[in-house]
């Protein structure tokens, strides 16, 4: 086998190349500098927010959204129980309670009936995740969040350039945090953004990320800040791969559809759902297989392996997890989330990824889920001999 296709990796060129160098060479390299303040106003006009705070990583920016409301001991704030970990994280570190919910069996995303149920008086705030790249039912949600006086924090770590109703993801709730992990739609290395339209949150969220320092009176120090700032050469990264986010929208996009085309009819299995009042980021490609069980699902990701795909499992349902496991109430029990666990994987989708790759991936699948004389008729056989001499 020469190379394992795998399920991610960014996409660098020239121009990222040259934001960076010229980062380095003047000399900020630190958390001052144009790229930062580049980074913040273009993000924030994207999403089509009056602010962005740029942070660390994502997780700081979930933290701090949490820290600057106010959310701490004794608090309880509503996650959805399919998430990666970081969202429930920042709940813990601020002592409040995670309380886990079920999710939509179609979007994946935090199920609002499911909400409505856990508020208690305790409750604070909820979270709801774009999982993979799909909008929440953010209007749900935000009625919710109105009649319970909660305040709605978006994590759309996973969802740059995702729309719902018209509106891009980032401006759904009172507050979102984005990553720029190096495997997220675009990347500053390691990196994050907490957008909103509320002038106090902003300022309140930018003095306790700055070490909560007094802006009238140099190191007086009003209470335990933090320092969650990302750096200008973060930032030139940054910089440049928002300024290629479209293409790389349009490109998950295509890989998406030409996964679809190849794989839709073979019963069983199921791709991405789409809401029709939503765009999708698709940051990943979703393939769930009806009726499956962990240990069927980890065959198949071993036999994609063998053959020179990567893939990786959804995440597991967050109450599951030994340092929930307290949170876990029994009374809120989360099937949704624990069938499509088990059921689903992540393929490789990332912008360099070729159609003739994404072919030899499919058919792959199809060899391995449609008996050997329909997979002839129903796949495509545009394989070139450099993408078939990986399955050695
Ligand atoms: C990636 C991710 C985060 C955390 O972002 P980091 O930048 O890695 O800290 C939080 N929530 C979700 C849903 C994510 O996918």
């Amino acid at each position: 086998m020469t190379r394992l296709i795998p399920i991610s990796q960014p996409s660098i060129t020239d121009l990222e190349i040259a934001y960076v160098t010229d980062a380095v060479k003047s000399g900020w390299v630190s958390s001052q500098g144009e790229y930062i303040e580049a980074f913040e106003r273009s993000f924030a006009d994207y999403c089509g927010t009056r602010y962005a705070l740029s942070t660390a990583n994502g997780t700081t920016a979930l933290h701090l959204a949490l820290v600057s409301y106010g959310v701490g001991v004794g608090d309880e704030v509503i996650v959805p129980d399919l998430t990666f970990v970081a969202t429930a994280n920042a709940v813990a570190y601020v002592n409040a309670k995670p309380v886990f919910v079920d999710v939509d069996p179609d979007t994946l995303c935090i199920d609002p009936y499911h909400v409505e149920r856990a508020i208690t008086v305790n409750t604070k705030a909820i979270i709801a995740v774009h999982l993979y790249g799909h909008p929440a039912d953010m209007d749900a949600l935000r009625t919710l969040a109105q009649q319970y006086n909660l305040h709605l924090i978006e994590d759309a770590a996973e969802a740059h350039g995702a729309t719902y109703r018209g509106q891009r993801a980032g401006n759904l709730g009172d507050c979102a945090a984005f990553s720029f992990y190096g495997n997220k739609l675009i990347t500053s290395g390691e990196g994050g953004m907490l957008t909103t339209n509320d002038e106090a949150f902003y300022q309140r969220a930018k003095y306790l990320r700055d070490h909560a320092m007094s802006p009238e009176r140099r190191y007086w120090h009003t209470e335990v800040g933090y320092n969650y700032r990302m750096t200008n050469l973060q930032a030139a990264l940054g910089v440049a791969q928002l300024k290629r986010i479209d293409d790389f929208l349009a490109k998950k996009r295509s890989i998406f559809e030409h996964y679809c085309a190849y794989l839709q009819n073979i019963s069983k299995l199921r791709l991405n759902f789409v809401d029709p009042c939503s765009s999708s980021s698709y940051w990943m490609v979703c393939l769930q297989i009806d009726g499956y069980s962990e240990s069927q699902r980890d065959h198949l990701m071993a036999f994609l392996k063998k053959r020179g795909i990567d893939s990786r499992p959804y995440f597991y349902p967050l109450s599951d997890l030994p340092m929930y496991a307290e949170y876990a109430d029994r009374a809120i029990r989360t099937p949704v989330a624990h069938t499509v666990a088990a059921q689903g994987i992540n393929l490789p989708s990332y912008f360099d990824l070729t159609n003739a790759e994404v072919d030899y991936i499919c058919q792959t699948l199809v060899r391995y889920f449609v008996p050997a004389e329909r997979g002839v008729a129903l796949a495509t056989p545009t394989l070139n001999a450099e993408i078939l001499s990986l399955a050695g």
